[in-house]
C-alpha cells in the first residue's frame, strides 16, 4: 500500500503532483499509466494474484482455441508459411496449450507474443522458449498469414469517457479532493467529440470509448486483409450499445474503488464488441461473429474433452467438471464472456459462429 503511504515514487503521488500543478488528468491518462504501472513489475494472475483467466482455469480452453486455428488454416489450404499471434500473453498457459494441439495436427507456425510487461514476458519464456517479443503490433512479421488470439487483452487498453452535463458535454477527469482521487467533469466543452445522436441525451448520459482498442481491431483487420489469416478476441464485454461506466477494479480478487490505488490494482472495462466489429469490417476484416464464450466452447466440443480428460484421470473429474463449468456456466465465465472471430475475405468461416 505504498500509494496510500505516499511514497514519493508511488503512481498516486506523482498524479498528485501532476493534478496539483497542472489541474484535472483525462480518465484515459490515469487509466492507461494506471496499467502500465500494475503490469511492468508483477505477474497478478492466478490465486495467489489479484485475478484468474480462462486459461489458468483449464488446459481445455488453450486446447479448444488450438484447434479452432487449426481447423480454419486447414480449410484455408494449410499455407506453410504462418504466424501464430498473440496479444497480452499473460503467462504464456494459452499459448502453450495452443500451439501443442496446434503442432500434433501438423500446424507448427512462428510464435510472436505482444507483451509490454517485463514480468510477464519472463514467465512467457518459460511456457514458450522458442518465441519472439513485440512491444506492439508494428514490428509483426508481414510474409504470411496470422493466426492472431488476444485473451483479455482489449479490457486492459484505457477508455475515454464523456459525461452530458447542463452546460453540454464534457471530458470526465479524475481530479483530487484533498488527498482523495475522484472523477470531474471538465470545463472544456466537448459537444464536438460526441455523435450527433448522442447531442439531445439527457443530463447524466456517460459514453465510454476505447480509443486503443480501436486502433488495435483496425491493425489487425488491415493485417488480415494484406497477410491473410484469422483472429479470435476474447473478452467480457456487450454486443449491444450502451451507456453508463464499466471501469471497474480488481485487486486480490476483489472489486475496488477504481479511483483508491492507481498503479496498484488491474483497471478494465467491458469491451463494446458492436463497436469493434465495425472497426473491423471498415478495416478490410470479415466479421465472423461474435458469440458468448459458453455458446463458443460447446460448439468447438468442450463437453467431450472434458468427458476423455476425465476418463483419463477418473480421480480428477469432479475438478475437470467443475472447472468446464465455470468456463461455460451463463452466471460465470460463459455469459459475459465473448468471442469475436475476425478473418481475411479470402479466408473460409470458422467453427462456433
Ligand atoms: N491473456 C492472458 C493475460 C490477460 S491480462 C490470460 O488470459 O491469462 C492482460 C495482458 O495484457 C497482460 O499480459 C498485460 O501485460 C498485457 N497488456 C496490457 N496492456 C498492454 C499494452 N498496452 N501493451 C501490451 N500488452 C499489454
Amino acid at each position: 500500500m505504498s500509494d496510500e503511504a505516499g511514497g514519493e515514487d508511488s503512481l498516486a503521488a506523482v498524479f498528485r503532483r501532476l493534478i496539483a500543478n497542472y489541474g484535472p488528468i483525462s480518465l484515459q491518462q490515469y487509466m492507461g499509466e494506471s496499467n502500465a504501472r500494475y503490469y511492468s513489475g508483477k505477474d497478478p494472475l492466478g490465486g495467489a494474484g489479484d485475478f484468474v483467466t480462462a486459461p489458468e482455469i483449464s488446459q481445455m480452453f488453450g486446447e479448444l482455441i488450438g484447434l479452432w486455428l487449426t481447423d480454419i488454416w486447414m480449410r484455408a489450404g494449410a499455407p506453410a508459411t504462418v504466424h501464430y499471434v498473440e496479444l497480452g500473453p499473460g503467462r504464456g498457459t494459452l499459448a502453450r496449450d495452443a500451439l501443442r494441439v496446434m503442432r500434433k495436427q501438423g500446424l507448427s507456425p512462428e510464435v510472436h507474443l505482444v507483451e509490454g510487461s517485463g514480468a510477464l514476458r519472463a514467465e512467457q519464456r518459460k511456457a514458450v522458449p522458442d518465441a519472439q517479443w513485440h512491444a506492439d503490433m508494428d514490428s509483426l512479421p508481414t510474409d504470411g498469414p496470422l493466426l492472431l488470439v488476444g485473451n483479455e487483452f482489449l479490457d486492459a487498453l484505457p477508455v475515454r469517457q464523456m459525461v452530458k452535463t447542463a452546460a453540454g458535454w464534457r471530458e470526465r477527469m479524475v481530479g483530487l479532493e484533498g488527498h482523495r482521487f475522484v472523477p470531474v467533469a471538465s470545463d472544456r466543452p466537448m459537444d464536438a467529440a460526441v455523435p450527433e445522436a448522442w447531442l439531445e441525451a439527457s443530463e447524466q448520459t456517460l459514453i465510454e470509448t476505447c480509443p486503443g482498442a480501436a486502433a488495435v481491431i483496425d491493425e489487425i483487420a488491415r493485417r488480415l486483409q494484406g497477410q491473410g489469416g484469422a483472429a479470435l478476441l476474447i473478452d467480457y464485454g456487450y454486443a449491444e450499445k450502451r451507456t453508463g461506466s464499466t471501469l471497474q477494479a480488481i485487486r486480490a480478487h476483489t472489486k475496488v474503488d477504481p479511483f483508491a490505488h492507481p498503479g496498484e490494482a488491474d483497471l478494465t472495462c467491458l469491451v463494446d464488441f458492436a463497436t469493434m466489429a465495425e472497426v473491423a469490417v471498415a478495416g478490410g476484416a470479415r466479421h465472423l461473429g461474435t458469440v458468448t464464450q459458453g455458446a463458443f466452447l460447446r460448439a468447438l466440443g468442450i463437453e467431450t474433452r472434458a468427458a476423455q480428460l476425465c476418463a483419463v484421470a477418473p480421480q480428477q473429474s469432479s475438478a475437470i467438471n467443475s472447472d468446464k463449468d465455470r468456463l461455460i456456466d451463463e452466471g460465470q465465465m460463459g455469459q459475459l464472456f465473448k468471442v469475436m472471430g475476425l478473418a481475411a475475405q479470402s479466408w473460409p468461416n470458422g467453427a462456433g459462429f
